[in-house]
């Protein structure tokens, strides 16, 4: 699988700006804190990114179950906003109960699950599904699907695709893809907007990086669910009923999807610098050159 440094990822999702939601310009320049104990009594809900705020693979961000716990304790409303597609919430759940994190199962919202609530209006369609082998469909619904392997008669037989996990995606199969699109144009839906996903050996590249290349090469243009995309925050919104959003922040690692949607969103942002996206890099400057600026900067959640 290919992976991309933490420039040429910054590239890959300034050059998929257009297909992004247009950023508010921002009043006032982020104020850094040290961390979110600091804005504690500015707001009610905490909207939480899971990797890179979280975790980081399959290790707790070290102090943030504490946060969490404290935060929880002072009568905040915590919930988890992902852009995590390929299991569904109760794996999640799990998860984070393993790394130390006590969530109610209603608080996580996932881009798969925005992806699950918009696939009511195309019931007939029979979907080609980029996942890995033995991906859980079950929470979709009584769907009609098929996996996307090397066989290049399961695209041609897609009545549309679903772009899931790209785990064991290849340029191959994404020539495939491109070549059946060509043939006969038929819907996209991305149920991880991300481009890439921060590793240790680097960025590796996600269903959002595979889509922004269907919408250079063929006539389709994908939709896209989870963030920075409206389609989670109306999950979100819908979940918390009757809110302040003044008083409601996300808190995440990337600036083009955790702080693009909120903004987007018209909530305050909180970019956890020091841990995922940007660890070890400067991100002033990758604020400067995005324009997407948070109300705050934060080493660690
Ligand atoms: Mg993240």
């Amino acid at each position: 699988m290919m992976n991309l440094s933490v420039a040429e990822a910054f590239s890959a999702y300034e050059n998929a700006r257009a297909r992004l939601p247009s950023c508010r310009p921002s009043r006032a320049p982020a104020r850094n804190i040290r961390s979110l104990a600091e804005i504690s009594d500015a707001f009610d809900v905490f909207l939480l990114d899971a990797f890179g705020v979280l975790n980081i693979g399959d290790e707790a961000i070290p102090g943030t179950p504490e946060r969490v716990r404290d935060l929880q304790a002072a009568g905040k409303r915590v919930l988890v906003v992902s852009n995590a597609a390929s299991v569904p919430r109760d794996t999640l759940l799990a998860k984070y109960r393993r790394l130390g994190y006590e969530f109610d199962a209603t608080d996580v919202l996932t881009s798969r699950m925005a992806t699950s609530a918009n696939l009511g209006d195309a019931p007939e369609i029979t979907w080609g599904v980029m996942g890995l082998p033995g991906v859980p469909m079950d929470d979709f619904g009584p769907i009609q699907w098929h996996l996307l392997q090397d066989d290049p008669d399961a695209y041609d037989r897609a009545g549309g695709f679903l772009l899931i996990g790209s785990g064991d995606w290849s340029d191959h199969r994404q020539n495939l893809l491109e070549a059946s699109l060509n043939k006969w144009p038929r819907q996209v839906r991305v149920a991880n907007p991300d481009i890439v996903a921060p590793r240790e050996d680097g960025f590796s590249v996600e269903p959002g990086y595979f889509a922004h290349r269907i919408a250079q090469v063929t006539t389709t243009e994908p939709r896209f669910f989870g963030k920075p995309f409206m389609n989670i925050y109306d999950l979100v919104f819908a979940h918390l009923g009757p809110v302040d959003r003044s008083r409601v922040v996300m808190v995440g690692d990337s600036l083009h999807t955790d702080i693009l949607g909120a903004k987007s969103a018209g909530i305050a942002s909180v970019l956890i610098a020091g841990y995922g996206f940007l660890a070890g890099h400067d991100a002033g400057a990758a604020i400067a050159q995005s324009g997407i600026v948070p109300d705050f900067i934060a080493e660690r959640p």
